[in-house]
């Protein structure tokens, strides 16, 4: 790796140039490639570089995991759990260097950061303690009552690709391959080019922990290079990113008949009915529109307020709003950090531009913070946004959210369903039954009442996941282990083949058939 001088953002963290370059090295290549620039979103300056992987390089990776991978599965399932927990356990020991390796990479603030760290030990635990259960041998019903049973198992898929975003480098990369593992299967993972050092981190943790060498293995490059050749190598792919990717994500894997989850974007809707505390509902909109400065799939970025509450409802938001505050510290001070890097910082400012033009006004924020950082932009709150208008149905993945009064819930539900993504909303009251009823008439994978996104990602046994433009498949609880195996059913007559045994003419047979299944329709009905 080419030498790089220590931008001053690395001396405020526990990490040097020299651990960065020890991470880079993890990267195995078949030759000398190019270098990827890895930004600071804080200060813009270079941290280090990683190698451009090439497809023959991911070709590499994927072998050398399908290798490892047959004795990985053979090691008993309560041994691979084990080693699971205890790379969780290390997760939270090295909290504050991951901690700094998220913030340097991202620019996000700790507290934001600290998200992470929490959600992959849970995530670990969790998979250890009921993913064991979830992929064990069962018994289904047979065939004929006595006569012929059925057993299921559950065999890992073999190679799991895994690609992920920069918004949540730490969860995303792993969220998503410890329950792969934990099924038996080796990983390949390919992080985002801006945000490679944390997962590299975890390969080492992983490694530390008691995985097996090259079970996982990380490839680094740019995505429309090295995404295609990774989906061709592996017998599942685990994305998450973009709508658009997601598409091309799907299209490659439907061509080589493998399965994939697509977790992608959204534009989610927050719901504030008129018997909401506005006071609670509008600490929420902050925390939900506002956490890792709006780059969060699941942040609300529409929000609908009963008439009855709209002005009590956004004097309270916007209050709480302007008391944010922006910074890049290493500790946890700032409410809110920066956004990754210059385009996407362009692309938000126009976001809020081009709503102004179409009508919208800004009624907190909606302005670039270079004094703070170069890529900083404050929480913004928008009114009178135009329905049709780009910032009402694209997503804008930064910190600006609309606030639109409605005239009741109907109006609140059918606005929340009028769009293309599905991923996540909330739903705001003070009747927590009406809530449920509300959130089961939302076209969302996940709806959370009185909270905005914790509830429901938190919920790590309940499965989370998007409809529509958001996505296919399901993280987190039995679903999320079970999209990476293979079932097997093994069905045993005990009475030799099930024909017309010789000499019953086939009219008895099927009378007799005839009878059994009836018996069999009555004892399922019984059963229900
Ligand atoms: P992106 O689609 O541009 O990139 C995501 C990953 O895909 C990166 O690793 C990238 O290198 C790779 N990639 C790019 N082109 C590829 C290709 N042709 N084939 C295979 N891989 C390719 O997404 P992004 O802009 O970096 O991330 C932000 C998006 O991710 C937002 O839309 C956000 O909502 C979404 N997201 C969704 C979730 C979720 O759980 N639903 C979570 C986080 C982010």
């Amino acid at each position: 790796m080419s030498h790089v001088s220590v931008p001053p953002i690395l001396d405020e963290t526990r990490l040097s140039s020299g651990r960065l370059e020890n991470l880079s090295a993890r990267v195995e290549t078949t030759g000398g490639r190019e270098s990827i620039s890895v930004c600071a979103p804080a200060t813009d300056d270079e941290i280090g570089t990683i190698p451009a992987c090439t497809a023959t390089d991911v070709e590499v990776a994927a072998s050398r995991a399908r290798s490892a991978q047959s004795a990985w599965a053979e090691t008993p399932v309560e041994q691979r759990a084990s080693i699971l927990r205890r790379f969780g356990d290390l997760v939270s020991e090295r909290r504050e260097a991951l901690l700094d390796l998220v913030q340097l990479e991202t620019g996000k603030s700790r507290r934001h950061a600290v998200e992470e760290v929490l959600d992959v030990s849970l995530t670990c635990s969790y998979y250890a303690a009921y993913g064991p259960d979830a992929i064990a041998e069962e018994g289904r019903r047979g065939a004929i009552p006595l006569a012929a049973d059925a057993r299921v198992s559950y065999d890992p898929v073999g190679v799991v690709g895994i690609i992920s975003p920069w918004n949540y480098p730490l969860t995303l990369s792993m969220t998503d391959a410890i329950p792969a593992l934990l099924a038996g299967n080796a990983v390949v993972c390919k992080p985002d080019e801006k945000t490679p050092y944390v997962a590299l981190a975890l390969a080492e943790l992983l490694e530390a922990a008691g995985l097996p060498p090259d079970v996982f293995q990380i490839v680094t490059g740019d995505g429309p290079t090295i995404g295609p050749a990774l989906i061709d190598r592996v017998d599942y792919v685990a994305f998450t990113g973009s709508t658009e990717t997601g598409r091309a994500v799907a299209e490659q894997a439907g061509q080589n008949l493998i399965d994939c989850s697509l977790e992608l974007g959204g534009k989610n809707p927050m719901l504030v009915l008129a018997d909401a505390d506005v006071e609670t509902a509008a600490r929420g909109a902050v925390q939900g529109a506002f956490t890792n400065a709006g780059q969060l799939c699941l942040a609300p970025e529409r929000i609908y307020v009963d008439d009855a509450r709209y002005d009590a409802f956004l004097d309270a938001f916007v209050g709480a709003t302007r008391g944010l505050t922006l910074g890049l510290a290493f500790e946890y001070g700032p409410d809110v950090g920066s956004l990754i890097d210059g385009d996407h910082t362009e692309r938000v400012a126009a976001a809020v531009e081009a709503a102004v033009d179409d009508g919208a006004s800004v009624v907190s924020g909606g302005r670039r913070r270079p004094d703070v950082g170069p890529f900083c932009y404050e929480p913004t709150i928008l009114t009178e946004v135009d329905p049709d208008s780009q910032i009402a149905c694209e997503e804008t993945f930064g910190p600006v959210v609309s606030v639109t009064p409605v005239s009741g819930t109907d109006e609140a539900i059918e606005r929340a369903n009028d769009s293309p993504y599905g991923l996540n909303a909330s739903v705001w009251t003070r009747d927590r039954e009406r809530g449920r009823e509300v959130a089961r008439e939302i076209d969302c994978g996940t709806v959370c009442v009185n909270d905005a996104y914790m509830a429901g990602w938190a919920a790590v046994d309940a499965p989370m996941g998007g409809v529509g433009d958001s996505g296919l498949g399901r993280r987190h609880g039995p679903e999320g282990i079970r999209r990476y195996v293979e079932a097997q059913t093994i069905a045993t007559s005990r009475i030799g083949p099930l024909e017309p045994p010789s000499g019953v003419p086939t009219r008895w047979f099927v009378r007799a058939l005839s009878g059994l299944t009836a018996l069999q329709r009555r004892l399922l009905r019984w059963s229900r």
